[in-house]
């Protein structure tokens, strides 16, 4: 490989290393013959896909050159950095150079803002165009738009994209404006709106012409930055479910706040990122997306913060006690969702094994109920426990707590604003 290429490769493979959106799942397209690449089976970025495989993608900006200041970003234009720029024919020869090679698996591919939303938004479409038409690439394609870009070139990136995303990054338009002036809501959500539009339009044709184009078959999703404002966890999960009632967005990302650029007296000082809050939001995301839970259910006026020491389910069965013990035997599956250490995969094969048999803790357990924390929270057949109304909840949550040291209360650090 050219070694110009490669120093590019270095600077811009680091510079997008602070972007989490970037899961390859959600497309099912398999190999087709007299293409390369498939985007079949995949699973998570930078994790393992269900079958065990690790699912690698080239995740590259094509510059980290950028004309915003972004006050959270490595690659703000104020910022003393290395900066590279791939041409288009550049970063197209090292996608497919990677692929035969074997590294990679497909592309995620971002970058920072030059000249303006449209110049960079055309320049990213033209990668993914040549590697779909010229290079017959058929791997997966996760591309962000730039906020501010027009609707002709997201409409266009949606036709090669697998996958296209616009970060949102701070959950409150006030708190954007302080550390991201240049930005604003309209022009984040406008291209989220654009791919909403094209991929329902899209759906729309393919019911009238089967060979019709497919827009973005993968959805869009967006991320947040957690921990940079004195945002709450109601916030950002209000946020999170309003996107969810959009048809095409398919997951929000939380990223916690790494103290890039510490000199700005914008952000708060963080000894490290705020991990465990990070963590109870992808725990509250799942309970909006497969527990059938409102948001104000986990987060509302009352507490807006997220527990850090148990998990959100555990911690709204604590706060409703009058809800329990739900009997395993009897109560529907929208109840038994709601007993911590019981998962969707639990629920559903309780509500199947139970026509044959009364169930027990023995069976709960084989069926993977974790009865550690569920035994407060139910009733079954000959199970004589202590529920959570006669040990009351403050007793339930202090045995359930492993205390294993002192636990990092990240919260209280984040809100350490400097003066
Ligand atoms: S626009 Fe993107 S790349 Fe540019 S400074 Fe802001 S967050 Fe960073």
């Amino acid at each position: 490989m050219n070694e110009n290429v490669l120093e590019k490769l270095k600077v811009l493979a680091e510079s997008a290393k602070y972007d989490v959106s970037c899961a390859s799942s959600g497309t099912s397209r398999s190999g087709k013959k007299g293409m390369i690449g498939s985007a079949a089976g995949w699973g998570i970025c930078h994790s393992f896909a269900e079958d065990g495989r690790c699912i690698s993608l080239l995740k590259i900006m094509l510059t980290n050159n950028c004309m915003y200041d972004c006050a959270y970003c490595i690659n703000r234009r104020s910022n003393d950095l290395p900066r590279a720029t791939l041409s288009v024919t550049e970063l197209v020869n090292l996608t497919i150079e990677f692929y035969r090679r074997n590294y990679i698996e497909g592309l995620f591919l971002s970058s920072g803002v030059v000249r303006s939303p449209d110049y960079t938004m055309e320049r990213l479409v033209r990668v993914i165009k040549d590697l779909r038409l010229v290079h017959r690439f058929n791997g997966y394609i996760h591309m962000k738009s730039i906020p501010g870009a027009s609707q002709e070139l997201v409409n266009e990136a949606g036709l090669y994209a697998d996958r296209l995303s616009v970060n949102i990054e701070i959950p409150n338009e006030k708190s954007l404006q302080v550390l991201a002036p240049e930005k604003d809501f309209k022009s984040v959500f406008a291209p989220m709106r654009y791919i909403q539009q094209g991929v329902l339009q899209s759906a729309e044709e393919r019911k009238r012409f089967r060979h019709a184009p497919r827009f973005a078959p993968a959805g869009q999703s967006t991320q947040m930055i957690v921990g940079a404002t004195a945002d709450t966890d109601k916030d950002i999960l209000r946020l999170s479910s309003a996107l969810y009632q959009r048809p095409t967005m398919k997951r929000v990302y939380y990223s916690g706040f790494i103290p890039v650029n510490d000199y700005d007296n914008r952000l708060p000082a963080l000894k490290q990122p705020p991990l465990v809050r990070e963590n109870r939001l992808y725990q509250a995301d799942w309970l909006l997306r497969f527990y059938e839970f409102k948001v104000d259910e986990i987060v509302n006026d009352a507490y807006p913060e997220l527990d850090l020491e148990v998990d959100p389910k555990l911690s709204w069965a604590l706060r409703n006690p009058h809800m329990f013990p739900v009997d395993i035997n009897k109560a529907d599956y929208e109840l038994l969702l709601r007993v911590p250490g019981i998962g969707v995969k639990s629920a559903k094969m309780i509500i199947v094994s139970r026509r044959y048999s009364r169930l027990g803790s023995e069976q709960l357990k084989k069926i993977g109920v974790v009865m550690k924390k569920a035994q407060y929270f139910i009733t079954c057949h000959e199970l004589a426990m202590r529920t959570v109304n006669e040990l009351t909840p403050e007793n339930v949550r202090h045995i359930l707590i492993q205390k294993k040291g002192k636990q990092f209360d990240d919260r209280q650090l984040t809100f350490q604003f400097r003066d």
